[in-house]
């Protein structure tokens, strides 16, 4: 019997509210306003590559398990590819494509001269010991060494990957090509060629963002009231900045439960209590989860995972600014109901790209071998995420358009551009 024929798309099988549908849905609503280069639009709707690996590793009790790992390139038309690495039990191929994509249009937005890529182990981490976890990271580094390179794709930390995976990344690949290649991941410890301020760039670059779209809906941010998902990489240093910029961060909620404080939770105590207790619970006043949603505040921040801003919490949230910290963190029925109820979002393509800002900034410096100060690493990073959010907040109102689609209009158009003068091969 015939079977129908087969192509990348056709293997994932998108759930209602899946991250790749939402990031299709976001194309859909740029491509009108992308004139002639439409007609190339069908390239962002398609990984240009996916790579789906067996990660065998023994365990310390003698015993083999194995994890599926994932690398995709979405794009590669103005350069390598760039993206983090995550580890999270529920990594699919499908998630991946979606956080791939995302990063060929953050790439674009803020104009860094990357294409975008994303990669992923579907584990609990956290039920690894150390060495199953360096095993896990060599082996599956090892996988994809073969799309993998400082000139092919350069990939990074995301949710539950750090400095150490990093180091075990790059020690990994360096020992396949008989060399050390310091520029084949980003996110480094220092003394292996990391950048100073990258590990509060992704959280001083929603603070960034923040700061100038607060500035323009005449928001002070000297007590304004901030709500924060997530109190990881991200959303504890966007918690810290905030917090020292006179902000009142009023509720807290991670993967151990929610906390709140009218007056303010002190950030500083909060991220030891993280630190001693691997999460935010036990700490200030519990709130049930679902109550975090409905806190009073000026400003949320989801900083955890996708999906998050269901339509539901779109209609309830007080917040006027939502600063999007976390991936993909906005069903687009959620964006529809903010936009109506006149909550200004920076979406994440540009929010949260003060990380991989900084990962340009370590590449390359590491190509040229000379490495700079954090002080002007931080200067660097103000200037290039206030010129992008300049740049998309005219696109927004020239076109009167959410800054998310402006966003998408900004990154759209310079990918498309460069697949229209590379040409098609062959
Ligand atoms: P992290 O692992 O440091 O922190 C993740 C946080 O999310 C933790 O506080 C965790 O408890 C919380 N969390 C997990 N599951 C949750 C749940 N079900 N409900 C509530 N909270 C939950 O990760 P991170 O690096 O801070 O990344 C957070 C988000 O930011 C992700 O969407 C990631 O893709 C995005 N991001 C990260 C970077 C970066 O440089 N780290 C850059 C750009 C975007």
């Amino acid at each position: 019997m015939a079977t129908a024929p087969r192509n990348l798309l056709s293997y994932v099988d998108p759930q209602p509210d899946s991250p790749w549908l939402t990031y299709l849905a976001q194309v859909d609503r740029v491509l009108p306003y992308l004139g002639e280069l439409a007609r190339w639009g069908e390239t962002l709707k398609r990984p240009k590559r996916a790579l789906i690996v067996d990660v065998p590793i023994e365990m310390d009790d003698g015993t083999v398990r194995h994890f599926e790992g994932f690398r995709v390139q979405h794009n590669l038309s103005r350069g390598p590819g760039k993206g983090g690495v995550r580890f999270h039990p529920q990594v699919t191929l499908e998630e991946v494509m979606a956080l791939s994509a995302w990063m060929t249009i953050k790439n674009a937005a803020v104009g860094l001269p990357y294409g975008g890529a994303k990669g992923g182990i579907r584990v609990d981490p956290g039920q690894l010991s150390r060495k199953e976890l360096e095993r896990m990271t060599r082996r599956y580094t090892s996988e994809i060494g073969i799309i993998i390179g400082p000139q092919q794709d350069i990939p990074a930390p995301d949710v539950n990957t750090n400095a150490q995976i990093m180091a075990w990344m790059m020690d990994t690949y360096s020992m396949n090509i008989g060399g050390t290649a310091t520029g084949v991941v980003t996110g480094k410890p220092i003394p292996l060629g990391g950048s100073l301020g990258r590990v509060k760039a992704t959280g001083r670059g929603v603070f960034v963002t923040g700061r100038e779209a607060a500035r323009r809906i005449g928001l002070e941010l000297a007590g304004a009231r901030i709500a924060v998902q997530g109190f990881g990489n991200v959303g504890s240093t966007a918690a810290e900045l905030f917090a020292e910029a006179g902000a009142k961060i009023v509720a807290v909620q991670d993967h151990s439960g929610s906390v709140m404080h009218e007056g303010g939770l002190d950030v500083a105590a909060l991220q030891l209590h993280v630190h001693a207790h691997g999460g935010v619970a036990g700490f200030g006043e519990a709130i049930a989860d679902d109550a975090f949603w409905q806190v009073p505040c000026d400003i949320l921040i989801p900083a955890a995972l996708e999906g998050q801003m269901t339509e539901a919490r779109a209609r309830t949230t007080t917040a006027k600014l939502m600063l999007e910290g976390a991936n993909g963190p906005t069903l687009p029925i959620a964006d529809d109901v903010l936009a109506e109820r006149g909550v200004l979002v920076v979406p994440d393509v540009l929010c949260n790209a003060g990380g991989v800002t900084v990962s340009y900034f370590e590449w390359v410096q590491d190509f040229s071998s000379f490495f700079w100060s954090e002080d002007e690493i931080n200067a660097r990073l103000d200037r290039i995420m206030v010129n992008a959010f300049e740049q998309i907040w005219g696109t927004a109102e020239r076109l009167r358009i959410s800054l998310r689609t402006a966003a998408f209009v900004v990154a759209c158009e310079r990918v498309l551009m460069a697949r229209a003068e590379r040409g098609l091969y062959p």
